[in-house]
């Protein structure tokens, strides 16, 4: 995995890169800024263009007035060089379609034409209710070559049933092998390194179970409401949006035995053991392990903020949670008693992504220090808003008294690597052009996610767990804090 991450390698062939939704907020945010990076460092093949695809009347020339406007903004001055954002331009053309009306396709059959044997890209990034429409079009159309791929942003379904309708009706059409499903935190440099630290050095693997660690703990906290995607998430909460995705991954790479190699299916079966021995929350123990919040209405530094159900798009009744925490446990060898806290939430204190992993304290303490070793060791792998991994570790305080203080071994990848941090599209998007699929979530990993966390949000509907409200601006209702105190750990808060 870490070995094929090497962008100097393996030259991408020509290709046509369909984006479709090119004019929506994930494209002129991420996807455009990313592409336009890879551009600059050499990587994209002289014969490789960018068609974006959506409804907007518009044509190819007035199309590069929108990325002038509303793209170019979101690449860091610093990394804007103006003659390569010209000749990235010339890359990018437009079509507009319909994506519901099959006749649209000819447009785009048109633009393919002759181009066979480049490798083609059609990448979804629109609402999931049109992923099968395109589908089915660029079927019907024959535009599936050997060589083309669909890239799919989550979510996937929001059940396991209509997950696989989606994933049945993909697999109507395209092989398992030319499906890349993405979660963008598997493009992040720092989950990339986690598989590093733990595969790359044999320092870690002895200490990395039941013996030697207490709990561990993964947190996505958002200082961003809900804003204008107020009706889409609604309908989803923070359970399916975050914990079925983002969160599960993370605890998958984090837990998962080392591959035997970085193919993608040795990487993907080893995270699919994982997903599968997650211990069930089913019924009781599934309102006991969980707990549900929206914010309402609270303070940060810059203003106050509205709840959740004074946003206009959201019914005055809605119980959709926007926080979650859980505890989930893994039933194997290596971690059978070690609970995983996950959290995740909107409007909360601050913006933090990060993995806490607690070792268990020393037996027996020789020293008499301030507070009685009663941290432990901690690994701290931080996601955002930097991106950095630390080791909290013991040492004697400079002083006639033997006096234990804990200090950080800091890796700060800004220092090491002085240069920039690739946006986790950018990989994903060359993995996507390249066919590799190691960082993209297999069919049957979407399906066990699923299998795990449905029976959670059935269980808030049959015992009507109501979510818990909590102030926009703290880390959460009360009852998340005694999920996990009641195990004798709390929340590392920093
Ligand atoms: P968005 O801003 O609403 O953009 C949707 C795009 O789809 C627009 O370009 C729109 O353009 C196009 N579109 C809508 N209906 C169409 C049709 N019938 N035919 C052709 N094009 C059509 O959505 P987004 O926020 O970019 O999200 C896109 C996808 O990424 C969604 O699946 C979302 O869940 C996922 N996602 C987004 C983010 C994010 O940060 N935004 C993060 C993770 C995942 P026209 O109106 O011009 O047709």
């Amino acid at each position: 995995m870490i070995a094929s991450s090497d962008f100097t390698e393996n030259a991408i062939e020509p290709f046509d890169f369909i984006l479709f939704g090119g004019s929506g907020d994930l494209s002129l945010r991420k996807l455009i800024p990313a592409l336009y990076f890879r551009h600059c460092a050499d990587q994209l093949p002289e014969d490789g263009r960018i068609i974006c695809a959506a409804r907007t009347d518009t044509d190819s020339e007035g199309f590069r007035k929108i990325l002038e406007a509303d793209s170019k903004k979101h690449i860091e001055a610093d990394h804007l060089v103006e003659s390569h954002w010209q000749s990235f331009l010339q890359r990018v053309h437009y079509l507009k379609i319909d994506v519901t009306q099959p006749e649209d396709f000819d447009g785009l059959k048109t633009m393919l034409a002759g181009r066979e044997n480049h490798v083609r890209v059609f990448y979804l990034s629109v609402a999931p209710s049109l992923f099968t429409r395109i589908t089915e079009n660029v079927h019907k159309a024959e535009l599936i070559t050997p060589k083309s791929r669909v890239a799919l942003e989550k979510p996937l379904g929001r059940d396991q049933a209509s997950a696989d309708v989606i994933n049945d009706e993909l697999a109507a059409v395209f092989d398992e092998s030319q499906i890349f499903r993405i979660d963008h935190y598997l493009g992040k440099e720092t989950v990339q390194n986690l598989m590093a630290l733990r595969f790359g050095n044999s320092l870690f693997e002895p200490l990395w179970r039941n013996e030697r660690i207490s709990d561990v703990q993964i947190t996505i906290a958002e200082s961003l409401g809900v804003d204008s995607r107020g009706r889409f998430y609604d309908q989803t909460g923070a359970l399916r949006d975050m914990v079925q995705n983002h969160l599960l991954q993370l605890l998958v790479i984090l837990a998962m035995e080392p591959p035997v190699s970085v193919d993608p299916d040795a990487v993907r079966d080893e995270k699919i053991k994982v997903l599968r021995a997650l211990k069930p929350l089913i019924g009781r123990d599934a309102i006991e392990n969980t707990v549900r919040g929206q914010y309402k209405a609270g303070a940060y530094e810059s203003g106050t903020v509205p709840g959740y159900l004074e946003n206009d798009d959201i019914p005055n009744d809605s119980v959709t949670e926007t926080f979650v925490a859980l505890k989930a446990e893994i039933g194997s060898w290596r971690w059978e008693g070690v609970p995983f806290y996950l959290r995740t939430g909107k409007r909360m204190e601050r913006k933090q992504t990060e993995i806490i992993v607690n070792f268990k304290k020393v037996p027996h303490s020789i020293f008499e220090t301030a507070d009685g070793l009663s941290e432990p060791n901690q690994l701290i792998i931080r996601l955002q808003p930097e991106e950095e991994i630390r080791m909290r570790i013991y040492v004697k305080a400079w002083g006639d008294e033997i006096t234990l203080q804990p200090v950080h071994l800091n890796l700060d990848f800004n220092d090491v690597f002085q240069k920039r941090r690739m946006i986790a599209y950018e990989r994903l998007i060359i993995d996507v052009l390249r066919g590799n699929p190691v960082l993209f979530m297999r069919r049957d990993e979407v399906s066990a996610a699923w299998a795990w966390v449905d029976p959670i949000q059935k269980a808030w509907q049959q015992y009507q767990y109501a979510p818990k409200p909590y102030t926009a601006g703290s880390m959460g209702p009360s009852s998340a804090s005694s999920l996990i105190s009641r195990d004798g750990f709390s929340w590392y808060e920093e």
